[in-house]
């Protein structure tokens, strides 16, 4: 499994989202963008830290 901490990219966000896979991380980060955040769009330098930010869980 893999995660994503949203505080990497917005701080003070205690939300995690998880997938088997990378591109899955980036599915569910950003669908978790759009629900907590209002982010409609993943902007691509947010794809990157998102990326960069993703770790084995
Ligand atoms: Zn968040």
């Amino acid at each position: 499994m893999k995660q994503f901490a949203c505080s990497n990219v917005v701080p003070g966000c205690d939300g995690v989202v998880t997938g088997q896979t990378d591109d899955e991380v980036l599915d569910a980060a950003a669908r978790h963008a759009a629900d907590a955040h209002g982010m409609t769009e993943v902007p691509d330098e947010v794809v990157t830290q998102i990326r960069a930010g993703i770790t084995d869980a």
